[in-house]
């Protein structure tokens, strides 16, 4: 026994948010969807665990950034769900789905039907034991991907301040949650495998600015190797870092930010999966044609790169999520989804913003040691990607502009020579 409904989606994150935007705003009945999630809240926009929420002062908490808050949109609070008929299923996990029979089974127990399911799961953090080190389950030990996370990484950062943090990892979340540190007081040691940070984005030169400043700012980075052990004392708290060149690392506490996994698992023998995700078309429809997928979790083609990816940004969760919607709903008046990928970033007082795909030969200009500075990225001729730092609203719509338009480049000493002006100027 169990309820049915036309659409599920399962997870609710920020795709899922964004979804229910969209179906209410094209029309649906009371009591048609529903959402389940393992989460006790509703979607929030998850970009503010490791921003805003972990701000020493006038923090930002729920519901103030429940989702569409990020995308100027409307706040959904619990009391908006209700009052659209949209049935949550909140704190519950779905243990299984079987896409034959269009059913999923709850932790509770229950089986939901539905015609179409919208995949929203997000991924998951990867853990330390994944790569042979045990300690993940010590109480100063923290990771950041949901509001539990956040809160805890914020109680273990207040009790820790004046002393020592280790950050493992150098990709968004290190970078992110090493900046709160220092603003929280303590003494960051950031610790990756890479030559520098950011190394799937930033080149040498770009990361090189970066780490100048969290140095200005006391954090000291040691690269191109990773931890071996952690040192405990008789309560379970980690003591020390122990890295495999055997330096150790006296700390107080640790946050660990070494990439995610999509949440792919309930899928694998049903649905195509392909780069780690579950595969969908241009309408975000995957290998059966009454499941989409969106977010974190699906690969999608890139119509501008001619190629799948899989993509683990705001932005894309967004926007694949409003267009699966307008393809569930109108099908007819809905084209292939085409993407720009975007990412960004905002750390003390700086703010990037990248478009497009880092490949090919890099134009670095702008003053790297002044506070505006970018990069293009030219691949067969044409322009691909742009990065821009501490640019302006229009600026940033320009290189935006300019990468989709993917313009030939003839000669690329010239496009050093106009830097940003060429962007603006195309
Ligand atoms: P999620 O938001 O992760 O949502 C997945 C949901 O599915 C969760 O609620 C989860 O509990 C639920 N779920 C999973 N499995 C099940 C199951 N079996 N049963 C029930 N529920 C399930 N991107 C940017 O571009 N810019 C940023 O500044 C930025 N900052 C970030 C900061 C942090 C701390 C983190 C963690 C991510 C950040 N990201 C950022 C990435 C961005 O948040 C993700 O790309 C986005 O959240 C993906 O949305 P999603 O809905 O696919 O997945
Ligand atoms: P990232 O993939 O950005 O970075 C992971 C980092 O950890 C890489 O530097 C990686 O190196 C390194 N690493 C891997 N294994 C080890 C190891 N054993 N020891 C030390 N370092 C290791 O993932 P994050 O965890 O930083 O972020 C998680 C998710 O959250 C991502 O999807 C990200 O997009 C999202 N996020 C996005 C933000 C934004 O867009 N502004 C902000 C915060 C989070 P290598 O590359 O060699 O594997």
């Amino acid at each position: 026994m169990g309820r049915a409904f036309v659409y599920v989606i399962l997870g609710g994150g920020v795709a899922a948010g964004y979804a229910a935007l969209e179906f209410s705003r094209r029309g649906i009945s009371h009591g048609e969807l529903c959402i389940i999630s393992e989460e006790s809240v509703v979607p929030y926009e998850r970009p503010a665990l490791s921003k805003g929420f972990l701000l020493p002062e006038a923090p930002a908490r729920l519901p103030s950034f429940h989702t569409c808050v990020g995308a100027n949109e409307e706040r959904l609070t619990p009391k908006w769900y209700n009052e659209h008929g949209i049935e949550l299923v909140l704190g519950t996990r779905v243990k299984s789905v079987d896409v034959r029979r269009k059913t999923l089974l709850t932790s509770t127990g229950e089986t939901i039907s539905y015609k179409i399911l919208i995949i929203a799961t997000g991924a998951r953090a990867l853990k330390l034991e994944e790569f042979g080190v045990n300690g993940s389950d010590a109480g100063n030990v923290c990771y950041l991907r949901n509001l539990a996370d956040a809160t805890r990484l914020v109680e273990v950062m207040q009790s820790c301040s004046g002393g020592n943090a280790v950050v493992i990892g150098g990709g968004y979340i290190g970078m992110e949650c090493a900046a709160s540190l220092v603003i929280h007081k303590l003494n960051v040691t950031m610790v990756f495998p890479e030559e520098h940070c950011m190394a799937r984005l930033f080149t040498g030169k770009i990361a090189s600015y970066y780490e100048d400043y969290y140095k200005s700012k006391g954090v000291k980075f040691i690269k191109g190797t990773v931890l071996s052990s952690l040192e405990k004392d008789s309560d379970g708290k980690v003591t020390a870092v122990v890295l495999r060149d055997g330096t150790k690392l006296i700390t107080d506490m640790v946050v660990v930010g070494i990439g995610i996994r999509p949440n792919t698992s309930l899928f694998e023998g049903q649905l195509t999966l392909e780069k780690g995700g579950v595969k969908v078309n241009g309408r975000m429809q995957t290998s059966n044609s009454s499941v989409y997928a969106v977010g974190d979790v699906a690969t999608f083609p890139v119509k501008l790169f001619g190629e799948t990816r899989r993509l683990e940004h705001v932005d894309s969760a967004r926007k694949s999520a409003k267009h699966a919607i307008a393809a569930i709903m109108a099908p007819d008046k809905t084209q292939d989804f085409n993407y720009l990928p975007f990412f960004y970033s905002r750390v003390f007082t700086l703010s990037w913003q990248f478009y497009g795909d880092n490949v090919g030969e890099v134009v670095h200009y702008g003053d790297f040691s002044g506070s505006t500075f970018g990069a293009y990225w030219v691949n067969k001729g044409h322009l691909v990607g742009s990065f821009l730092e501490g640019g302006t609203k229009e600026e940033y719509e320009a290189i935006a502009k300019a990468t989709r338009l993917k313009p030939a480049i003839e000669d690329v000493a010239e496009l050093e020579r106009q830097g940003l002006g060429f962007a603006v100027s195309v």
